[in-house]
């Protein structure tokens, strides 16, 4: 099925007539309303990682505009980024910590809130072990932030039951890279879509969910031919040159039988496979379940245009492969990964520019939480269980060997069904919302009412801290300080434009002094840190290299 997006656009993005506006304040503000400073910062919604300026008046966030010097966005922003400064000022903002009396949440100090946690953890810790306490973070975090409270969870309460909601969009993606090329780091960048000559797009919307990537579409001076797999029509897929809409939960079949399209026609990298690659004849027998008639039965799509498909992956000059959650969140998401993998690796598009399979993010900081690790590795992708790996953190981070954990404690799904068996008795929930994204809601409700205590740290009055224990009021992005990893590895600078509503604190401060309430734990992992730049120095050499 081949489409071209000026069929469906009246334009040619080719043509570089897509253009969000340059002018993100839209229009020219009026003297009474203009910010007295512009403080340099990154959105802080989503994976692409858009420089931008708050404009700040009377202390107050009430402008955002884009950065045309960031080389991410060029200057423009998308509807999110346009308005994030309202999010600030949000009328569901909690102001004050919070603690359950007579069954109401009632304002409390931060000392009563540390105090009530500190006090239920030690207990839990006393009675059931320290692996009866769970905890459950985001993307969302600075790095600093997340760095901090990794190390606190797993180093100072000593539970490793303890997981992102990352999880739930982003594992796929990190095991399909581990399975694949031994580390979660992606390969790909943004100047990949400028320089490719063929654009695979898997389960990847980006035209509605990462707009900003159009962008560099749009400077692609090669005329590449954009192939959009997906079940689902979307904008992206009436940009396309080929749109392949198989049935849906089929894409690893797809893969597989592009791979052995290529391989029945001497299509792959023999050079690139010999020198790089382990594992190619185990592939080629694998592949011998995929000819192109099966797979043709299996996706719906037609023998001739998986044929099309393979020969341009194969004989481009730079192929790009990206996908986001269609993949990711999909039946058998870590296989179609890796499957997307190899057909990079026997082809040998990868590790050139415009070459490479790219997982993009969805979170604003999914990638900082992977690097910093915690949950399915150790800081700096250090692999669980390497012993070398766990010296050498021990080690420049001054702790005792014994307490770094060797394996990977409880994921997300499973946290919840060691409460629901009553194993862990206290959650603590980071700047996530699972009574709204959690599948299984009236698991998740029935789990939650078994716990001895829930804590909810966020800076919005959510359905999760509606019902918790004790709540800590959270600061939000602007107010705050410290870097994001976007979906392309570039570390961005956000920077704190207003001091936190009311009583809220960072949730960097929130951990430090929260820490300070365990006997000697704070001496131990953050001797003299005040501010998030402390944890930027120890991740700088944790993560060196
Ligand atoms: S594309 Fe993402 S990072 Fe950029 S402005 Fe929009 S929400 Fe923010």
């Amino acid at each position: 099925m081949i489409r071209k997006i000026k069929d469906f656009l009246g334009f040619d993005i080719k043509e570089d007539k897509y253009k969000l506006s340059k002018d993100a304040t839209f229009g020219v503000i009026s003297d009474e309303k203009k910010p007295d400073k512009w403080v340099f910062s990154t959105c802080g919604y989503c994976g692409v990682g858009c420089g931008l300026y708050i404009g700040v008046k009377d202390a107050k966030a009430v402008y955002t505009k884009g950065n045309p010097k960031h080389a991410v966005n060029m200057g423009t922003l998308c509807p999110k980024g346009l308005s994030e400064h309202q999010l600030i000022n949000a009328d569901n903002r909690i102001l004050k910590p919070l603690i359950r009396k007579n069954e109401k949440l009632e304002e409390a100090s931060w000392d009563a809130a540390y105090r009530k946690v500190s006090d239920t953890f030690k207990r839990i810790t006393k009675e059931h072990g320290a692996e009866a306490i769970g905890v459950i973070s985001t993307g969302q975090l600075l790095t600093e932030e997340f760095y901090t409270l990794g190390k606190f969870v797993q180093l100072g309460l000593k539970t490793n039951n303890f997981d992102g909601n990352t999880t739930l969009c982003m594992a796929s993606a990190v095991v399909g890279y581990k399975q694949s090329l031994g580390s979660d780091g992606p390969v790909g960048c943004y100047e990949d879509f400028e320089v490719a000559d063929v654009i695979t797009l898997i389960g990847a919307n980006i035209a509605d969910n990462h707009p900003i990537l159009k962008l560099h579409l749009a400077k692609n001076k090669k005329n590449p031919k954009i192939i959009v797999i997906d079940p689902r029509q979307s904008k992206t897929s009436q940009m396309a040159d080929m749109y392949v809409p198989l049935k849906a939960r089929t894409d690893l079949a797809l893969l597989n039988g592009l791979c052995y399209i290529i391989i029945e026609h001497g299509w792959e990298d023999a050079e690139y496979i010999k020198k790089n690659c382990n594992g190619f004849g185990a592939l080629k027998k694998h592949l011998k379940d995929y000819p192109p008639q099966e797979v043709a039965n299996i996706t719906g799509i037609e023998v001739k245009e998986l044929y099309e498909i393979a020969r341009s992956i194969a004989g481009a000059e730079a192929a790009l492969t990206a996908w986001t959650m269609g993949v990711n969140q999909s039946f058998m998401g870590t296989d179609t990964v890796s499957a997307i993998n190899n057909l990079h690796l026997i082809t040998g598009q990868i590790g050139r520019p415009g070459a490479a399979p790219f997982s993009i993010t969805g979170q604003c900081n999914a990638m900082g939480t992977r690097e910093v690790g915690f949950t399915s590795s150790l800081p700096g992708y250090r692999n669980f269980g390497d012993l070398k790996a766990t010296r050498e953190y021990a080690s420049i981070v001054n702790v005792p060997e014994e307490i770094v954990p060797t394996q990977r404690g409880y994921k997300y799904a499973e946290i919840i069904d060691a409460i629901e068996r009553g194993e862990i008795k206290a959650l603590w929930i980071v700047a996530t919302n699972p009574l709204v994204s959690f599948v299984n809601q009236d698991k998740l409700r029935a789990a939650l009412k078994k716990l001895d205590l829930l804590v909810v740290q966020d800076a919005f009055y959510s359905d999760t801290a509606e019902i918790a224990d004790v709540v800590f009021a959270a600061g939000t992005w602007g107010e705050k300080e410290g870097v994001y990893t976007n979906s392309e590895r570039r570390c961005n600078r956000a920077n704190k434009a207003v001091e936190p509503r009311g009583d809220a604190k960072s949730d960097f401060d929130i951990v430090l002094e929260l820490s300070s309430h365990f006997q000697g734990v704070k001496e131990l992992l953050f001797p003299s840190w005040s501010k998030p730049e402390d944890a930027f120095n120890e991740w700088k050499k944790v993560s060196k290299g």
